[in-house]
């Protein structure tokens, strides 16, 4: 067991794998401990669990929430929350329904460029999942109007693109909130998706105040300067550091657990920080 992997999509929300098939995987990548970060839902956890026992793999109960900022999309990850808590999970169903506004409207967008796809076939692709643009995608791609989910999110569905059509988020420091209330460690993901905006320091310091613990420094797109950046930013800031592949499955293929493009390598030793973050901030509340 060699490594960590802070950042994987299931089933439950818009990967192409259960569960169980993320921890077996996990195990191949000889990874010690994994989260799983489904988007807005906790449903996912109790069969990582199961599967992680069964492997031996430790699993970190955890959540990506999206949010917005200056009008730009931000993902915060929760580590070590409180799965069960009653507040969390009514928070998550509004979040969940406000895909379901949303992604009707994509569809109508589509079908006005003589795209024929119905909403009922995108919720028939995830149903009970907390559904997302990438099922979208995996329809435009089962019925040939693409031949991969970058295509359709570079034609289609991603910020601009000719179906696009925003959702109503919450902005970062709520779902900051929502994470801690939770007992959780708020971590800012994916910080390179943001480098073509405002300026990320200005984001973690006002986050930071709002109650952000951490950044994830390392991450299956990063280039070794990328990763470097973002490590003396979490030194600067006093942020701890974590890492993940992001995996999704069939969306994003070129990611594999544990090693994302290859060269991911999230250390050991970040988790146990994380772990004291979460107990201090239960004691603290
Ligand atoms: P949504 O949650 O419905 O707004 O969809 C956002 C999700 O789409 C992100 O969390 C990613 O998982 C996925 N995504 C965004 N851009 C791309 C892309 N270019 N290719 C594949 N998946 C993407
Ligand atoms: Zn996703
Ligand atoms: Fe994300
Ligand atoms: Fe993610």
């Amino acid at each position: 067991m060699t490594r960590l992997d802070l950042h994987l999509h299931t089933t439950f929300s818009d990967g192409s794998l259960p569960p169980a098939d993320v921890v077996r995987l996990a195990q191949n990548a000889h990874v010690s401990a994994l989260a799983i970060t489904d988007h807005d839902t906790v449903d996912g956890i109790p069969e990582a669990l199961t599967a992680g026992l069964e492997r031996g793999i430790e699993i970190v109960p955890g959540i990506e929430i999206s949010s917005r900022w200056r009008g730009i999309e931000v993902h915060i990850l929760g580590y070590f929350i409180d799965w069960t808590d009653a507040a969390l999970l009514a928070r998550l169903v509004r979040y969940r329904d406000s895909r379901h506004t949303r992604n009707p409207l994509i569809v109508e967008k589509l079908n006005e460029l003589g795209i024929a796809i119905t909403y009922e076939e995108v919720r028939a692709l995830a149903g009970p999942a907390s559904v997302g643009r990438p099922h979208i995608a995996r329809v435009l791609m089962n019925k040939k109007y693409v031949t991969s989910a970058k295509e359709a999110f570079d034609r289609y569905l991603a910020e601009g693109a000719a179906a696009y059509v925003p959702r109503d988020l919450p902005d970062p420091a709520e779902a900051i909130g929502v994470i801690r209330a939770a007992g959780g460690v708020p971590v800012l993901a994916h910080p390179s998706w943001l480098d073509r905006s405002e300026g990320i320091v200005p984001l973690c310091k006002e986050l930071k105040i709002a109650g952000l613990a951490g950044i994830e420094v390392h991450y299956s797109t990063h280039r070794p300067e990328q990763t470097s950046h973002y490590l003396n930013l979490a030194k600067q800031l006093d942020l701890l550091v974590t890492g993940g592949s992001d995996f999704h499955g069939v969306t994003k293929p070129d990611i594999e657990v544990g090693v994302g493009r290859g060269r991911l390598k999230v250390p050991e030793k970040l988790l146990e920080p994380l772990r004291q973050a979460a107990a201090g901030s239960c004691a603290g509340t």
